[in-house]
This record gives C-alpha cells, sequence and structure tokens, in this order.
C-alpha cells in the first residue's frame, strides 16, 4: 500500500495491501468468494458494513422470517463435507437457523481472519494510471486492490418509505430488514403492519399470534402459496445426501436453481379441459412451493389468457379461506398478472384475516396521508397503534451498488453509466469499469432463482476468470461496449416477451420513486445462462477486453 494510503485501523497490522480482490460483503456470496478467491492462493479480504456474517440472514430477523426455497437445496454445494454434516431440521429453515449455518460455514472454512466487519464501503475509484481500485470505507480507510467483487446484495438496500409525521411517533416503530437482535414483544399492542410483500406475509401471522390488535396497511395484495413448511423428514434427507451430486446437478441444469426432471412440453393452460386444468392447478397448490406453477403450462407468462386461468385459481383459494368476503375482495390481486410480481410463500397468512383482532386497511381506497405521534392516518381514519412495523421492501438488484461511489475509466460514476437503467455484460460486468465484477447482478437470472446456485456460478466463473488472466499474465478485464449493448438488448427482449414487465414490481424498479422503470433480472433460466456464460469463456472471454 502506498504511504499517502494508509488504513486507518488502528491494530490491524495485517492490512498492508495491496489485495489482490476486495469483495464487498459477507452474505453468502462473500463468503464463498473468499473461499474460493483465497484457495486459489489470491490475497483477498472482504468488508461487511455489518457486525457479523450472513447478509440477508444477519440483518432479516423479523418474526417468521425463513427461506422459501427449500433449505436442502437453498445450501451450498460447494463442500461434499459440509453438504453431509449440517442438519437441516425444517423444509423451509427459519433465519436463526441459515444464520447459524452460515456462521458455521465461516468458522468451519476459517473465513473470519480476513473479513471485516462494521467496515461499510463508501466508494470504489478506478485507478487508470495504477490499474488498481481504491476503495474508501465509511470508518475512514483507504485500501487497494486489483479487483473488486460488489458481493453486496440483491435484497440488502432496505428503504423505509418517508411519511409526514413518523420522526414524531410516540410508540416504537421496526422494519423487517433492521430487526433488533433482542427480541421483541408485541404481547398486549396495538400493531401496525405496513407492506404486504413477502416479508410481510411471513411476519403477519406471527405478529398476529401476540398482538392485541394488529392493523395491517396494504397498497398492493400479492399472490401467495402456501409453504406446507414441516420438520423435514430423515428418510427424505437421508435420501436427498445420499443423492446430493445428482441433486445440485439437476438444480444446476433447470430453469429456477431447484432440482427438476427436465420438463416435457407443457402444452398450453388454454389447449386443456377446465378439469384437467384445476387438477394440475390443484397439485402445483398443494406442492408448498413457489416453483409449481411454472411446471403445469408453458403459457402462464406469456398469454394473459392463459395467465387469467392460473390467477383465477388461486384467487378462488383467497375467497375460500377468507370468512369475510369483503376482507377476502379486499385481498385477492386483480391488477396484476399472476407471477408478475414476485409470489410468497405463507404459513397462514390469508387465516389471519379471520382473527378478529386482525384489520386489513385498503390503502388503494384510503391512502396513508401521515402519522401522529399515537396513530397511523389513511384519508380520514386514524388507527391508533403502539408499533409500527414497515415491511416495506428494498431498493432491488441497483440500491446496494449505486449506494457505492463506483467511479470506472475517466473517473465516470457507475450512476452516470446506469442512469437509463443497468446494462452490464452477463450481470457480471459493467462496461467502462475494469476489473470490477458483480455477483448475481442485474441482467443475471439472480432473484428469479434460487440465489445460492446462482451466486455460486457466479464465484466460480469469476474465480476461473482471475485464474485464467494471472495464467495469461494480464492484468485488465473489461465488458466491451458492444457486448454490452446486445445482453441488455437480449435481456430486455427476453422480458418484453412476457407478461412480467406489466405489474409495478421491484423486478422493474417500480417500487422506488424516480428508478428508472427496466426488467431487470435475466429470464433466460439458470442452466442456458451457465451455458451462455462457459462459452464466453471457453471462446476466450468473447466480449471482454483483455490486456
Ligand atoms: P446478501 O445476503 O444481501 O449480503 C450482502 C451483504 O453485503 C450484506 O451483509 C450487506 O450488509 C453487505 N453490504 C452491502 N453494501 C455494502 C457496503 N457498501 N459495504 C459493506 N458491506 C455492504 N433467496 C433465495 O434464493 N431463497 C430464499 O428463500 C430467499 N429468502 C429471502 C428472504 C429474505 C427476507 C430476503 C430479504 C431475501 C431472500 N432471498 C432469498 C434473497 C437473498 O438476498 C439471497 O438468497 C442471498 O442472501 C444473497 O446473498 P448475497 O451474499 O448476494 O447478498
Ligand atoms: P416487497 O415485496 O417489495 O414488499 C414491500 C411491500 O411494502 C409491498 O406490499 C409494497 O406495496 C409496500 N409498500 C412499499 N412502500 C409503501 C408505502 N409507501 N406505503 C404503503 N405500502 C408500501 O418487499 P419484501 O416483502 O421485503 O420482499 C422483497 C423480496 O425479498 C421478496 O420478493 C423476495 O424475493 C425476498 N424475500 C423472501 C422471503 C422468503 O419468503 N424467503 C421473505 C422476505 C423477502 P406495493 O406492492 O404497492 O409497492
Amino acid at each position: 500500500m502506498s504511504g499517502d494510503d494508509p488504513l486507518h485501523r488502528p491494530g490491524s497490522a495485517d492490512d498492508a495491501g495491496p489485495y489482490d480482490v476486495i469483495v464487498v460483503g459477507a452474505g453468502p456470496a462473500g463468503l464463498y468468494a473468499l473461499h474460493r478467491l483465497r484457495g486459489l492462493g489470491l490475497r483477498t479480504l472482504v468488508l461487511e458494513a455489518a457486525d457479523g456474517v450472513g447478509g440477508t440472514w444477519y440483518w432479516n430477523r423479523y418474526p417468521g422470517a425463513r427461506c422459501d426455497v427449500e433449505s436442502m437445496f437453498y445450501s451450498y454445494s460447494f463442500s461434499p463435507e459440509l453438504e453431509q454434516e449440517w442438519e437441516w431440521t425444517e423444509r423451509y429453515a427459519g433465519q436463526p437457523e441459515i444464520l447459524r449455518y452460515l456462521d458455521h460455514v465461516a468458522d468451519r472454512f476459517d473465513l473470519r481472519r480476513d473479513i471485516r466487519l462494521g467496515t461499510r464501503v463508501s466508494a470504489a475509484h478506478f485507478d487508470e494510471a495504477g490499474g488498481r481500485w481504491r476503495i474508501r470505507t465509511r470508518e475512514g480507510a483507504t485500501l487497494t486492490a486489483s479487483y473488486c467483487v460488489m458481493a453486496t446484495g440483491c435484497l440488502s438496500h432496505s428503504r423505509l418509505p418517508a411519511i409526514e409525521g413518523l420522526d414524531d411517533f410516540g410508540g416504537s416503530v421496526y422494519r423487517t430488514a433492521r430487526w433488533p437482535h433482542e427480541d421483541v414483544d408485541f404481547s398486549g399492542r396495538r400493531v401496525a403492519v405496513i407492506g404486504t410483500g413477502s416479508s410481510a406475509v411471513q411476519a403477519i401471522p406471527l405478529i398476529a399470534g401476540q398482538a392485541a390488535q394488529l392493523t395491517v396497511f396494504q397498497r398492493t395484495p400479492n399472490f401467495s402459496l402456501p409453504a406446507r413448511n414441516r420438520p423435514l423428514d430423515p428418510a427424505e434427507w437421508t435420501r436427498t445426501k445420499r443423492n446430493y451430486p445428482h441433486v445440485r446437478e439437476l438444480a444446476r441444469q433447470s430453469v429456477s436453481g431447484v432440482p427438476q426432471a427436465p420438463h416435457a412440453a407443457l402444452g398450453s393452460a388454454l389447449a386443456a379441459r377446465p378439469a384437467e386444468r384445476e387438477a394440475r392447478y390443484r397439485h402445483a397448490w398443494e406442492a408448498g412451493s413457489l416453483f409449481s406453477f411454472a411446471d403445469t403450462y408453458s403459457d402462464l407468462i406469456t398469454d394473459s389468457e392463459a395467465n387469467e386461468t392460473a390467477g383465477d385459481f388461486v384467487r378462488a383459494r383467497i375467497r375460500e379461506t377468507v370468512n369475510d368476503p369483503a376482507v377476502a375482495e379486499r385481498l385477492v390481486p386483480r391488477h396484476y398478472p399472476f407471477g408478475a410480481k414476485r409470489l410468497c410463500l405463507d404459513s397462514g397468512y390469508y387465516e389471519t384475516f379471520n382473527r378478529s383482532h386482525v384489520t386489513l386497511v385498503d390503502l388503494r381506497s384510503s391512502p396513508l396521508t401521515r402519522v401522529t405521534p399515537q396513530a397511523v392516518v389513511t384519508g380520514a381514519d386514524e388507527h391508533p397503534v403502539d408499533s409500527i412495523v414497515f415491511a416495506t421492501g428494498f431498493d432491488a438488484m441497483t440500491g446496494a451498488l449505486l449506494a457505492v461511489d463506483i467511479r470506472g475509466r475517466e473517473g465516470r460514476t457507475l450512476k452516470a453509466a446506469w442512469a437509463d437503467g443497468p446494462r452490464t455484460y452477463l450481470g457480471l460486468a459493467t462496461a467502462g469499469f475494469p476489473n470490477l465484477f458483480l455477483i448475481t447482478g442485474p441482467g443475471s437470472p439472480s432473484v428469479l432463482s434460487n440465489m445460492i446456485v446462482s451466486i455460486e456460478q457466479h464465484v466460480d466463473w469469476i474465480a476461473d476468470t482471475l485464474q485464467w488472466l494471472s495464467l495469461r499474465g494480464a492484468t485488465s478485464f473489461e465488458a466491451a461496449h458492444e457486448a454490452e449493448d446486445a445482453w441488455t438488448a437480449h435481456v430486455d427482449a427476453l422480458s418484453a416477451a412476457t407478461l412480467l414487465p406489466r405489474a409495478a414490481s421491484w423486478w422493474t424498479g417500480a417500487n422506488i420513486a424516480g428508478k428508472p422503470r427496466t426488467f431487470m433480472p435475466y429470464l433466460g433460466g439458470v442452466k442456458s445462462y451457465r451455458e451462455t456464460c462457459d462459452a464466453v469463456a471457453a471462446d476466450g472471454y468473447r466480449g471482454f477486453i483483455v490486456t
């Protein structure tokens, strides 16, 4: 490290850079990146804003938080020993168990010695003369590295809406994505939950179990499927463990990153007889899986009429579950296609609205105007509450990246480069920002897939690339503008052929005022995406400029 660039962190003599790689973030992506890159002999340091590892599972400690991809598959595949020794207790593990798992990974692979916790990266500037990234932290340190890997997460930049009067609210305020570490007890309290996305859908039944009164403030109803969570059957677990190599390969070769047998042609929902369609949807509903409807018919996300058949099926289940027809109608999503906002998986969400102390407020008919010291105000109504829980989501996919002042060639900011929406080549790199890698960046399957599968694929690809560069003595690796243009157009074309951009979802950036509206994740599926990445590498990193 140069003399004018000291690391202002007392007692860290080991931090004398420069590093080969700095990884930002110690969630599932950062942890695996460190393990893999260190294994190549690269001097790697991870910088993490939180006081612990685990990313999503460190921050989101709200009641009911659990994965909605089965734990046997939402787990690393890189170590057969880890696979065999870890015991999941539930089909969908809860947050404490997932965090224990990630802590175990950090210990088992001796990762902590190269992770700086409580360190938020505020800026990353590419120094063209030196061919290095200069990384500044909010705590005042500056470090340098040949490569910078952003493992900052697609759903880590949480948002709190600006609501008049919130600062003067006299009760307690919580955010699902920044939940306190100590137990929160809502017993005897009147609680407001704002938002009805996946986080709220998980938290609401548990909060209702404690609170004296619960008022749910809903702006847009979501489609939620029953999780059918259960303790893991030891026989099933043993079978999966025995078959792990095969199971993992099925997941890698699937559309969504979960082990699915390759589809026979599914056919159109419109060609099926109503009774047959109903039976298929019933089967999907019983499966307790986010991906089960994708296994019914091939045109659910491309044809409005076909989509309506699935939407109608789920709407009927909501009406069947909720006793009060007026409440049921408010919970029924009808203004966007089924699956065009990310589906939720729940345990008793709709049933919760049958409880006498639970009220649903429809913000479409009566918008939230302000908060007083004792109440949430919607239209002319005051709802007195003691606690407010914000489950209002994230500035997804680009939020955590753009929160860092990233500057590439000629000092150009990433914010400027992405002013009209994110532009990447393969979701892994962006033109004008040499030696910068994005893990599960926009333009990759990321949030449409089992994220652990996508994370492992990206980390492996990046590790192989760094090894390839090192063997050639190359020091600069950068996406070419033409390759980026073509990939961005391809990502857009795939989504434009579906109904998915029609909803105001976080996939499109519509949940953030002023955010450019583009469908950010890659819709081509995990298998074909992996094949493309591998082909690019095999072809001498076609579309990248290597010097
Ligand atoms: P994260 O886990 O988000 O970790 C990113 C880390 O980077 C964070 O610790 C953050 O503090 C750190 N960071 C960010 N910016 C900076 C900075 N400037 N400086 C320093 N550190 C920084 N996906 C699934 O596939 N299945 C699921 O069941 C599932 N459930 C989810 C449940 C919840 C409640 C949420 C919010 C998301 C869920 N996801 C799920 C998506 C989940 O985010 C990913 O599965 C996974 O955690 C991504 O790992 P990551 O390491 O890329 O990002
Ligand atoms: P989300 O899906 O974006 O939901 C946010 C909710 O808050 C929406 O209902 C939104 O309404 C509402 N909202 C936002 N701003 C508001 C405002 N100003 N006033 C009133 N309502 C407002 O966020 P999330 O629930 O945290 O989930 C995000 C993603 O994280 C999920 O889609 C999923 O990928 C992942 N996740 C997974 C799980 C799991 O089950 N494993 C759990 C949690 C999260 P609108 O819809 O009208 O914008």
